[in-house]
C-alpha cells in the first residue's frame, strides 16, 4: 500500500506506503458464556502461525511466480476445507512497469445467501522488490511476507476454521485480494490492482455488506494499531467500535486510540469504488511509519510476535460473533 498524510489524502498525491492446542486461550469461551452474552470460540494464535509458515514455506508470493499460483491453490483447498464456497476471480491488472500480472482474487463465502453479513480481507500476494531494505544489493529481492500479506490471510484462515466449527449469526466473506503490493510510490493507484479490480467488479452483483475490516501487517512485533485517517474519513463509527472493543478486550495496548496515518490501501478502493464501509487494522506508528521488516529482507517469520496475531484474531473473532 502506499500512505498519505491528511492534507494530500485530501488533496492529492503523496505516495509512500495441523492444527495446533491452544489451551492458553481456553479460559477465554468459559468467560463468555455468562447471561446472555454470544459464545465466542477461542482463536489460537499457535494455529495462525502455522498459517504464515504455510504460506512462506512457498516462498514469496509474487504475482506470475509459480509459488504465488502453488499458494493461491494452497488457500482454496484450505478455505473450501473450512466449509467456505470460494469463488476465484482471475484478471490480467497491468502494473506500473507494464508487467502483466495473473491476479487472483480468492473469495470465502459463508452463509452466502443471507443479506445480513460482513467481509474481512486481507492481500496475500507478497511484493516483488526489497526496496526498503538498508541494504542496496538486496533491494532487488522478493519480499517474504511473513507480516506484509501472509500475516493478514492468516488471522484469517484461523476465523475460518473457527467458522467450520461454530457457525456466527451473520454471514462472513473473506476475501484476499491479490497484486496489492507490486506498485510504485511515485504512481497514483499503482498498488492494490486487486481490490481495485474487486471493487469495480464485485464477486456476486449487487454485493453488499454492513461493514469490512481489512488486516495488513497484523503480526509484527510491538506493533501500534491507531485509527487511520482513510478508516476515520469513510467508516469513523466502525473503526471507533473496533477500537473500543479491543479495549474492552485487554488489547487497549495495542489498539492504541489516536489518530494513525492517511494510509491508502486495500480498504482505500473498498470505499471509494464499491461504496462499503471498510477499516484498516495496520501497523504504522505516526511519525515513524511502517514496522522496521516493511519492505525488506526482515519480512520473515523469525520476526513474527504470536502476541499480536492473537490480539488482532480475538478482536476480529468477538466482533465476527457479536454480531447479529
Ligand atoms: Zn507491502
Amino acid at each position: 500500500m502506499e500512505r498519505k498524510n491528511l492534507i494530500t489524502f485530501f488533496i492529492g498525491i503523496l505516495m509512500g506506503c495441523s492444527l495446533l492446542a491452544c489451551q492458553s486461550n481456553a479460559s477465554e469461551q468459559t468467560q463468555t458464556e455468562q447471561a446472555d452474552m454470544p459464545v465466542v470460540p477461542a482463536f489460537c494464535a499457535d494455529s495462525s502461525y502455522a498459517f504464515i509458515k504455510a504460506q512462506t514455506d512457498f516462498g514469496a508470493r509474487v504475482p506470475n511466480s509459480e509459488a504465488h499460483r502453488l499458494c493461491g491453490d494452497y488457500l482454496v483447498a484450505t478455505l473450501e476445507r473450512y466449509g467456505a464456497q470460494v469463488i476465484n476471480q482471475y484478471a490480467n491488472l497491468r502494473a506500473y512497469d507494464g508487467t502483466v500480472l495473473n491476479a487472483r482474487n480468492i473469495i470465502a463465502s459463508w452463509n452466502p445467501a443471507s443479506q445480513n453479513r460482513l467481509f474481512f480481507c486481507a492481500h496475500w500476494d507478497s511484493r516483488h522488490i526489497c526496496d526498503e531494505d538498508t541494504i542496496v544489493s538486496n533491494r532487488n529481492q522478493p519480499v517474504m511476507g511473513a507480516n506484509d500479506g501472509a500475516s493478514g490471510v492468516a488471522v484469517l484462515l484461523e476465523v475460518a476454521r473457527l467458522v467450520s466449527l461454530q457457525q456466527p449469526h451473520v454471514g462472513l466473506d473473506i476475501i484476499l485480494f491479490d497484486a496489492e503490493d507490486y506498485g510504485h510510490g511515485d504512481v497514483e493507484n499503482s498498488f492494490c490492482l486487486g481490490s481495485q479490480y474487486w471493487a469495480m467488479n464485485p464477486h456476486v452483483s449487487p454485493y453488499n455488506a454492513k461493514f469490512g475490516i481489512l488486516l495488513d501487517m497484523v503480526g509484527g512485533k510491538n506493533p501500534v494499531f491507531a485509527k487511520d485517517q482513510v478508516s476515520m474519513h469513510f467508516a469513523p463509527d466502525i473503526a471507533n467500535f473496533v477500537w473500543d472493543r479491543a479495549a474492552q478486550l485487554g488489547h487497549g495496548n495495542v489498539f492504541v486510540p489516536t489518530q494513525g496515518g492517511g494510509i491508502i490501501d486495500d480498504h482505500y478502493y473498498v470505499n471509494l469504488l464499491a461504496k462499503i464501509p471498510c477499516i484498516d487494522i495496520i501497523h504504522y506508528r505516526e511519525g515513524v511509519g511502517f514496522p522496521d521488516t516493511w519492505h525488506t529482507t526482515n519480512d520473515v517469520l523469525e520476526n513474527i510476535d504470536k502476541n499480536t496475531l492473537y490480539a488482532v484474531g480475538n478482536v476480529i473473532t468477538h466482533i465476527l460473533y457479536e454480531s447479529r
